[in-house]
């Protein structure tokens, strides 16, 4: 079995294949298909972006395709930027530029309003074959970036439990308890009960 990861993005990736390991199969992704065209990321949910980029995907490479789609939803915030995680800050904003608005949106808001989950829908897509798994991890946005790990909004999410944030974990650390670590963890228990 084969299957292609719907992504460039080097630490999802890592940390996606890290998850995969105990499988056995073959992982490629979206750098073994440089002429594919990109898929437009325009749905209103985690879970429409995930199916339209792993059936988009398939339908050009014609190999299973597994894509994830993440969202960090604020409290304070009403939930934002969820959906619009990526481009929150603006076309082509960088991460910093997202984490810089983070904080500014919340300046002067105390602790224990800055609660916040990171929400992952996976999608496994094939001929005959449509299953989607979902990891939350929840957390809080804190007044500073901290750590140089990891990537998107890691050094300004601490997760629950944690006196360290995301950018501050191992990889390792971080696939036992983030969002994408749980979906695909899920997802090999659904792919297990496919072979
Ligand atoms: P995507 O559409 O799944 O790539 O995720 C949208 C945005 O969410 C990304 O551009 C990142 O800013 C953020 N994001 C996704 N996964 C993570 C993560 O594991 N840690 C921190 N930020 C993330």
């Amino acid at each position: 079995m084969k299957i292609l990861l719907a992504t460039h993005n080097k630490n999802k990736i890592i940390e996606i294949k890290n998850a995969l390991q105990e499988l056995d199969i073959e992982i490629l992704s979206l750098d073994d298909y440089p002429d594919m065209p990109d898929v437009i990321e325009d749905g209103d949910t985690l879970e429409h972006n995930s199916l339209k980029k792993a059936r988009e995907i398939y339908e050009y490479s014609g190999i299973i395709t597994l894509a994830d789609d993440t969202g960090l939803e604020v409290e304070y915030l009403n939930g934002e930027p969820g959906v619009y995680s990526a481009r929150w800050a603006g076309e082509n904003c960088s991460y910093e530029d997202n984490n810089r608005k983070m904080l500014r949106e919340l300046d002067g808001v105390g602790l224990d309003k800055r609660n916040a989950v990171f929400r992952c829908v996976i999608t496994l897509f094939g001929e005959n074959l449509y299953k989607t798994t979902e990891g939350v991890l929840n957390g809080k946005i804190i007044e500073d970036f901290k750590g140089q790990k990891g990537f998107g909004y890691d050094p300004v999410f601490l997760p629950k439990g944690f006196d360290i944030t995301l950018a501050e974990m191992s990889l390792d650390d971080k696939n036992k308890i983030s969002h994408r670590g749980l979906a695909v963890k899920a997802m090999v228990q659904v792919i297990k009960g496919m072979k």
